[in-house]
């Protein structure tokens, strides 16, 4: 029998740690709902504690959002825990992830003070305390109880299992192990995941689950080796976002999965058809572009230039393809759009990339896309995608641009030094 592998996304969370990235509410919103539609089976939506924003959106997101399992990050704070529950309350179906940091490292650097203990010895066992009280106030709320062991590739695996004992019985369902740093390598990971299920003695009444990051581009690769050595949780954002080099890229590990499932005997319930225009979708809220070479979603995933690879996929797709470009949603239409388009396949072609609109937010972006039309013959995908930015998408302005100024050359002479003296002089005078 194949197993199920859940999975977990974080794009709204961990995703949105990216450095330069914050997403409001509504924008939070707009990715979940295509995230149903992706089918994952839990939207980790935010760490309630973190802002008053990130507790909106999380609650909005719990009220509205139906299907998947919503859930919120913590820390083992009572305070953060009841938030979360309050942000979540709205939902059909909630959980509450909590944990902390149990490597040595991170032990020594954020709990050094003396009321954790004087010693290593004394420190780790109040940080047990704490993880175990913590899943105990989380099952107050929900059943359904997730813990992190922060940083668990570079922890004591001693201690690591003796944490997630303490957890499960505590009530834990789900255990998760981080590779916070992205320290780990694939065979290490696995093995780590292999010596769990033999060392922990209660590990049968909880799912694994993996969070990876990518510091060493190893977040799938590592992800995937756990899943092979029993993982049955995958924890990653869309396009690979996330802290530093990101998190897992959920579509890599799904379609690996899916692609090598001869190899991983498992399956996910994903719709995997969703997987590019979800990848759109985020990027463009983040203001993000997608490397061309991304694997699975990039521009270039699916396209062939060397003649040998051009006459071998036309004389049978498998020569160089181990996925079908429609299997993750790249759109085979060769729709031109231009001023004679209409309505209707403009919509068509919207809906392609992303966004669904309203019959008034449409009559909006028609009218500015024919005036775009009339002047470039030929509109593209990013025209379409600015339109619908500039005309339906409400930006909150965050700064203005006051004055700007900009001179080109391939050098400098003293007549544009002294232009450029006079103008100074002159705009003072002014
Ligand atoms: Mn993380």
């Amino acid at each position: 029998m194949t197993d199920r592998i859940t999975v977990f996304d974080t794009t709204l969370r961990d995703g949105e740690q990216a450095a330069g990235t914050r997403l409001g509410a509504k924008e939070k919103l707009e990715i979940a709902r295509q995230l149903v539609k992706l089918n994952v089976d839990v939207i980790e939506a935010g760490f309630p504690q973190s802002s008053p924003e990130d507790f909106r959106a999380v609650q909005q997101i719990a009220a509205e959002i139906r299907g998947p399992v919503i859930c919120g990050l913590t820390r083992t704070v009572v305070e953060d825990i009841d938030t979360c529950a309050r942000a979540l309350a709205g939902a059909d179906r909630f959980r509450i992830h909590t944990g902390m940091g149990v490597s040595d490292i991170h032990i020594a650097g954020k709990f050094s003070k003396e009321k954790y203990g004087k010693t290593m010895e004394e420190k780790r066992a109040r940080i047990l305390e704490m993880c175990v009280r913590a899943v105990r106030h989380a099952k107050r709320y929900t059943p359904d109880v997730e813990f992190y062991a922060e940083d668990a590739a570079r922890a004591e695996p001693a201690y690591l299992i003796q944490i997630l004992e303490g957890v499960i019985d505590a009530g834990a369902t789900v255990v998760n192990i981080p590779d916070t740093t992205g320290y780990a390598v694939p065979e290490q990971f696995g093995s780590l995941i292999q010596t769990i299920r033999d060392s922990v003695p209660n590990i049968n009444r909880a799912v694994i689950s993996v969070h990876c990051h990518n510091d060493l581009g190893l977040a799938v690769a590592n992800t995937l080796a756990a899943v092979k050595a029993g993982a049955r949780q995958v924890e990653g954002t869309i396009n690979g976002i996330g802290e530093r080099a990101g998190n897992a890229a959920l579509e890599e590990i799904v379609m690996g999965l899916r692609t090598r499932k001869d190899f991983f005997q498992v399956e996910t319930t994903i719709e995997t058809r969703e997987f590019y225009r979800t990848s759109r979708i985020v990027a463009d809220l983040l203001n993000m572009s997608i490397p061309p070479n991304k694997a699975v979603v990039g521009e270039n995933a699916f396209s062939h230039s060397s003649g040998i690879h051009v006459d071998g996929v036309l004389k049978m797709r498998e020569t160089y393809e181990i996925m079908k470009p429609e299997e993750v949603g790249f759109h085979t239409s060769s729709v031109i759009l231009t001023a004679r388009t209409g309505r209707h396949g403009l919509k068509h072609r919207l809906e392609e990339l992303g966004h669904p609109l309203s019959p008034t937010e449409l009559e909006t972006v028609y009218r500015r896309f024919l005036q775009v039309a009339d002047k470039k013959q030929r509109v593209f995908d990013q025209d379409l995608i600015a339109i619908v930015r500039n005309e339906v998408r409400s930006v909150t302005a965050r700064y203005a641009i006051e004055y700007v100024h900009a001179a080109s050359g391939n050098g400098l002479n003293q007549l544009s030094v002294a232009a450029g003296g006079m103008y100074k002089e002159g705009a003072q005078n002014g």
